[in-house]
């Protein structure tokens, strides 16, 4: 049996059944009234069973005669159990008010609805029996009059809204969450609709601008802006209305005290449903004042550095090389006065004049040291790829004479090929070279020279066998002018190790020494290896070539 029968005969089974007996007792005409009756009674159940929302009808005892098809599935009802009283119906549940407080079963809508009162959508909360799960739910009632106006039962439409609750739930859970990420945002955000009137103002923005969100809402976009760049700013928000939207734009912000700050801003345009009409355009800038302030500073120190640099190049260069002239007639006069007088002079008066000799002759290699230091710059050429073993082998031609006067006893290692200026290269082993043989003990110098592979690096040493460097004094000798030795123990200017430093840095490396007093010195510098690093590139791109493919 469908359950629409069983409706339609509970129907007939409580209110309906005396009619019943009555009609069978009557002739012709009646029975054409009845059958017509019990053709509309049809009608209407068919009609409420088609309604997804429950339907209940209650009695003046306050019993139910009649529900829909959706009302007792909700409720796993049988036709027997269909004429249940309300309140012990009610009582059977749990029910919640909206507020989650648990509700009488006295105060059930359809009760509610007997003795006169309307309820209109009122939502309440019911623990369905079928899974234990709560519903919410949305009642509404109204009692039914007969012609007279007296109650004779009442009626209550009931609509499941648990689903758009949920959603509703979800939607305002979604809301809230974004909200507080837009006021706990540290990047200041805004929004503007198509008129360019100020919608949305977070706390980070307050922060930048010094303006309150209730100073700045619906006010116009062009109150942010400095006069000096506002019609440009303006412009490039107009561009948002034609569907741009930016990356990353720069727009400066004058706040409520009149500073200024700049932002980079990216922007998203906000379309209504039909995909097609603007909404709104939403902004997130970030402030870069700082940064820039210090680019800034950075650019013009850096220019003032190079300023500076240059005027101190060519200083250096006018001074070594206008200095030797009038060094040249010192030493000049002071050996003519040794040829000339020096039979008339007495010995003191001989000594004097060599320890002047002696100076100028210092000053001069100075001033040479110094005019080749202010050339490291002036003459510096481009690097190309040279074979260190090459230019070992003219340093080590240079220091000819040297390597002969003290015997001293080279082993060149092999050396790799590097990207270097060549000439300056020379100069470091040169003066590497030149040191480890000068800074000898009382036994002959023995000098090698090694280079060694150092991740993208390479290595080369300098060793020596001679009087080696206190810890203490190893970072200082790569100054200039520092020397740890007076001229008459090791002559010298202490402009060599800072033009090696110089060189060595000018390729990309460092320079640095080991070494114990008394027991030799190994100097040590760092030259990248282009080859390494090229290879590492070429594997690199190789290897995200294959992920792209
Ligand atoms: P100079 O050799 O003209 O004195 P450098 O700048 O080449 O100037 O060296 C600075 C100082 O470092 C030297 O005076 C010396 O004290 C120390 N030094 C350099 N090379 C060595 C070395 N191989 N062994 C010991 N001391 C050294």
């Amino acid at each position: 049996m469908s359950s629409e029968r069983k409706t339609k005969e509970n129907l007939s089974a409580t209110s309906e059944s005396g009619r019943t007996s009555d009609a069978e007792s009557r002739d012709g005409p009646t029975k054409k009234l009845l059958a017509e009756v019990q053709q509309e009674k049809e009608l209407l159940t068919s009609l409420m069973n088609s309604i997804s929302d429950e339907i209940w009808f209650v009695d003046t005892e306050g019993r139910f005669v009649l529900a829909n098809e959706s009302a007792l599935k909700e409720f796993r009802l049988s036709e027997s159990k269909i004429n249940l009283d309300v309140k012990t119906f009610a009582d059977s549940l749990e029910v919640f008010r909206a507020d989650g407080t648990p509700r009488p079963a006295g105060e059930a809508p359809p009760l509610r609805a007997l003795r006169g009162e309307v309820v209109q959508n009122e939502e309440e909360i019911v623990r369905a029996p079928s899974t234990g799960e709560l519903r919410n739910r949305q009642v509404t009632a109204a009692p039914v009059r007969d012609s007279s106006g007296k109650i004779i039962g009442s009626i209550s439409v009931v609509r499941d809204i648990t689903e758009r609750r949920k959603a509703d739930d979800s939607l305002r859970r979604t809301r809230d969450y974004l909200e507080s990420l837009m006021n706990y945002a540290n990047a200041p955000i805004i929004v503007w609709d198509p008129s360019f009137k100020i919608t949305r103002f977070n706390r980070a923005f307050e922060r930048m601008t010094g303006y309150s969100a209730d100073e700045i809402l619906g006010r116009d976009l062009s109150i942010l802006f400095p006069q000096i760049t506002r019609d440009q700013s303006l412009l490039e928000i107009a561009k948002t209305l034609a569907g741009k939207h930016w990356e990353s734009v720069e727009i400066p912000v004058q706040r409520k005290d009149g500073d200024i700050r700049i932002a980079l801003w990216n922007s998203a345009n906000v379309y209504a449903e039909d995909g097609k009409r603007l909404v709104a355009t939403m902004a997130q800038g970030q402030d870069i004042t700082r940064r820039v302030q210090a680019e800034n500073s950075l650019r013009e120190y850096s220019l003032s550095l190079a300023q500076s640099n240059r005027e101190l190049q060519s200083f250096a260069y006018a001074a070594s090389h206008d200095l030797r002239e009038p060094l040249r007639t010192i030493s000049g006069f002071l050996e003519l006065l040794a040829i000339d007088y020096g039979d008339r002079l007495d010995s003191k008066a001989k000594d004097y004049i060599t320890r002047s000799v002696d100076a100028s002759n210092r000053l001069h290699l100075m001033i040479d040291d110094l005019l080749s230091f202010s050339r490291l710059e002036t003459r510096k050429r481009p690097f190309i790829r040279v074979d260190l073993n090459e230019i070992l082998k003219t340093a080590l031609r240079d220091l000819d004479k040297t390597i002969t006067e003290h015997g001293a006893k080279i082993e060149p290692g092999h050396l790799p090929e590097v990207m270097a200026d060549d000439q300056q290269m020379a100069i470091v082993f040169r003066n590497l070279i030149d040191n480890a043989i000068k800074f000898h003990r009382d036994n002959h110098p023995e000098v090698r020279i090694k280079a060694q592979k150092r991740d993208d690096e390479w290595w080369i040493g300098v060793g020596d066998n001679g009087i080696g460097i206190d810890p203490s004094n190893q970072s200082k000798i790569f100054n200039m002018f520092s020397r740890l030795h007076s001229w008459k123990e090791y002559p010298g200017t202490g402009i060599g190790l800072a033009m090696c430093r110089k060189i060595v840095e000018r390729h990309g490396g460092r320079i640095w020494v080991e070494s114990e007093k008394g027991k030799g010195s190994t100097f040590y510098f760092s030259l990248p290896d282009f080859e390494a690093i090229s290879n590492r590139m070429a594997f690199r791109e190789g290897r995200s070539a294959v992920v792209r493919e």
